[in-house]
């Protein structure tokens, strides 16, 4: 029998990797939904519009080629048409398995988010109180979901009120939606950070659904003790580190080799430090670590104040890497410069605008009295536990433990952090970030606390003459 001839929905990149592998004889012609295309030749093929498919559609087979989210778009769209022999693209080229299955994950993913939002949508938007203009109800159900929300709310001039049930059974999915309807389109892009990490906290909370699967949705790795500035309020406690050390690629290596055998992925890398760009191997750390197939996302944060190294730059893989850029308004021409090199070599980059958010007031270490109830209340709404830190082989649920821990600014307690030996397992890092009882560095941390309190903000990055004093416990 006739093999039928291929239709590639997709005259972009993808579109052109299937027709190259298929042969484009094979091909009868490409669809766009872009108008400036249709018309137009691609690889001696002409593009068409959808409406050529629906007049054929039962002559050809019918192979999907964009990103997952446009394939589950396009598929949806095409079944409302009736058309439903569509593939998309990753099944049809010969891709290595584990990368096809990554691709089959990612598009799985989005299914899930359209299921969970057609079943939950119609229950939300009744209990939908939070459409008045000003008012934005934010759901008290995942501490950085709910930092996001709000941070975002009232950056936007919006009243916040917290909504402690908005509907039964939450999903992050339902979070996000309600999110980017609450918030116009053009705040998202202004935003698109913060969503983009929310959006990768989604996709780590649906993949660890997965049976003996566990990904790390976020993991801070940082690569030296060093720092161009010293701001007396740093969360990472640069201000109080005597000899600053570099920590050297093999033994970063060593470090997440280790817990990449324990864990299937790391969905956001943040690499920092002090300022990652002291470390004089920065960007060979760099190139190895977007070398790490299950590290999906890497974040370089830096302050802007180290030249940028333009050759070694272009080792560094765009398609893994986002530079943020936090502007304390101390370097606004070296942030400038930043941002014509990141430009030039088209590196992807967010500047972060630091100058009017407060930071909070340091804790002087000194052990907070707190009944284990209220500590636990604290520890479970607690914004700072959000952000996991492996330094030296060990797992933190924060900088400020990992830090306070490495410089002995509190005692040490083996229950503040999880060391990844070999004989430590998934399982037990899983049980480590999962579990809500305070850690006991918890109480030697102000930050619990202080935030309730308007007293204890303080102007951004304000810096120290000296590095600061502390009693270290031996
Ligand atoms: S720039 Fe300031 S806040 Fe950032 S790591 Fe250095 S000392 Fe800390
Ligand atoms: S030490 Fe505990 S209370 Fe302080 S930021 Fe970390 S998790 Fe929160």
């Amino acid at each position: 029998m006739k093999r039928k001839k291929f239709i590639i929905y997709g005259a972009g990149k993808w579109g052109r990797k299937v027709a190259s592998y298929i042969g484009v004889d094979n091909i009868e012609c490409f669809l766009d939904a872009s108008r400036e295309k249709v018309g137009s030749l691609l690889l001696g093929k002409e593009i068409r519009s959808i409406d050529y498919l629906v007049a054929h559609k039962s002559k050809y087979e019918i192979v999907v080629a964009a990103n997952v989210l446009c394939i589950f778009e396009i598929k949806n769209n095409l079944e409302k048409l009736n058309i439903k022999n569509v593939v998309p693209f990753f099944e049809i080229l010969d891709l290595p398995e584990t990368e096809k299955e990554q691709w089959r994950i990612a598009y799985n993913n989005i299914i899930l988010l359209k299921e969970c939002l057609e079943k939950k949508l119609p229950e939300l938007e009744e209990k939908i109180e939070y459409t008045h203009e000003d008012i934005i109800f934010v759901p008290k159900i995942d501490n950085e979901i709910f930092f996001w929300t709000k941070y975002m709310a009232e950056m936007l001039g919006k009243e916040v009120r917290i909504c402690d049930d908005m509907c039964g059974d939450k999903t992050l999915i339902e979070i996000l939606k309600y999110i980017c309807q609450c918030i116009k389109s053009e705040n998202l892009i202004k935003y698109k950070f913060e969503l983009w990490s929310l959006i990768n906290k989604t996709v780590s909370n649906l993949n660890n659904k997965r049976e003996n699967y566990y990904e790390l949705s976020r993991l801070d790795f940082m690569i030296t003790e060093r720092c161009s500035l010293k701001c007396r309020e740093c969360l990472n406690l640069m201000q109080y580190y005597q000899r600053p050390q570099n920590y050297s690629l093999a033994e970063l290596k060593e470090s997440i080799q280790i817990v990449l055998e324990k864990v299937d992925g790391i969905r956001e890398m943040r690499v920092l430090g002090g300022e990652p760009l002291m470390n004089p191997e920065f960007y060979e750390i760099c190139t190895y670590l977007c070398s790490l197939n299950n590290i999906f996302n890497i974040i370089i944060f830096t302050n802007a104040t180290i030249p940028l190294n333009d050759e070694k730059m272009k080792n560094i893989d765009s398609n893994k890497v986002i530079f943020y850029i936090s502007d304390y308004g101390i370097e606004r021409q070296q942030i400038n410069v930043y941002q014509k090199k990141m430009d030039l070599n088209k590196k992807k980059y967010y500047i972060m605008d630091y100058t009017t958010n407060d930071w909070i007031k340091h804790s002087n270490f000194k052990r907070i009295d707190l009944v284990e109830k209220s500590a636990k209340e604290l520890y479970k709404r607690c914004n700072g536990r959000n952000c996991p830190v492996l330094m030296k082989k060990k797992l933190f649920v924060c900088e400020y433990l990992a830090n306070a821990n490495n410089i002995s600014a509190i005692p040490n307690d083996k229950l503040d952090y999880i060391y990844v030996s070999n004989s430590c397992n998934k399982e037990e890092i899983r049980q480590y970030f999962s579990d809500d009882t305070p850690k006991p560095g918890c109480y030697y941390c102000a930050r619990w606390v202080s935030e309730e309190k308007d007293s204890c903000y303080v102007k951004p990055a304000i810096q120290a003459d000296v590095t600061l004093k502390y009693n270290r416990y031996e």
